[in-house]
């Protein structure tokens, strides 16, 4: 694959014509700087030269990071998401990750914000699954403090184990502060999920923390001493 392509796009507000550099992978030790924007999401930016619209621009692409050893791929497709999955398991056609498997981290993800929020997870050296079955959490209580409102999408953002929670809804975006408490709670609560982060699943999402929470009702979860009193406010 090649690792940068730059691309003629044509700007949706005046057809001028321009360039934009697309990324196949980029590696958080060799490149820094990319990193930097992937991380604010501002490589997927770009400013019309012509009429200065800015346009988003969304395309997948590997995450890399050779330290940790974690590889995060964002795919937008379903298929190609399960392609890449089915490589980083090592079945079907693919076998090279085989010699890698239990070594690496993988992670696949089909939205760049989610690819933001796995970065950003595990550069805090975090657990993300627990973080999945955290956002569940504050999504019971998000419906439970606003029934009017229906969250799309929940969102974790921050660094150096700082985070917010936001949530996504019609009206617009309410985020609050990330209690890493009800983080710890869910350490407490999963003791299963103890063993090794590496060589497991590779979808580690809203999906997969619902399958967990299959055994347990959330009022259980609710009424536990961690976040009974937690109230979400509008910032
Ligand atoms: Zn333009």
């Amino acid at each position: 694959m090649e690792k940068a392509v730059e691309k003629t796009v044509t700007c949706p507000k005046c057809q001028g014509e321009g360039k934009f550099t697309v990324y196949g992978s980029i590696n958080s030790v060799q490149d820094p700087e990319l990193t930097e924007k992937l991380k604010n999401l501002s490589l997927f930016d770009y400013t019309c030269p012509h009429c200065n619209a800015r346009v988003t621009f969304d395309y997948g692409l590997l995450y890399h990071d050779m330290d940790k050893r974690i590889m995060i791929y964002y795919k937008r497709k379903e298929a190609d998401a399960k392609k890449v999955a089915d490589m980083f398991l090592g079945r079907g056609i693919y076998d090279v990750a085989e010699d890698l498997q239990g070594k690496y981290l993988y992670r696949v993800v089909r939205r760049k914000r989610q690819l933001r929020e796995k970065i950003a997870i595990f550069d805090a050296n975090l657990d993300d699954r627990y973080m999945e079955l955290a956002k569940l959490f504050y999504l019971t209580k998000f419906e439970a403090d606003y029934p009017d409102l229906e969250a799309e999408w929940i969102y974790i953002y921050g660094k150096d184990g700082v985070f917010y929670i936001a949530f996504s809804t019609k009206e617009g975006e309410i985020s609050t502060n990330f209690d890493m408490a009800v983080y710890t709670h869910m350490k407490e609560v999963f003791p299963e999920l103890s063993d090794s982060l590496r060589g497991g699943e590779v979808f580690i999402d809203q999906e997969w923390a619902m399958k967990q929470m299959n055994n347990r009702t959330m009022g259980d979860l609710l009424t536990g001493a961690v976040g009974s009193d937690l109230k979400i406010t509008i910032s």
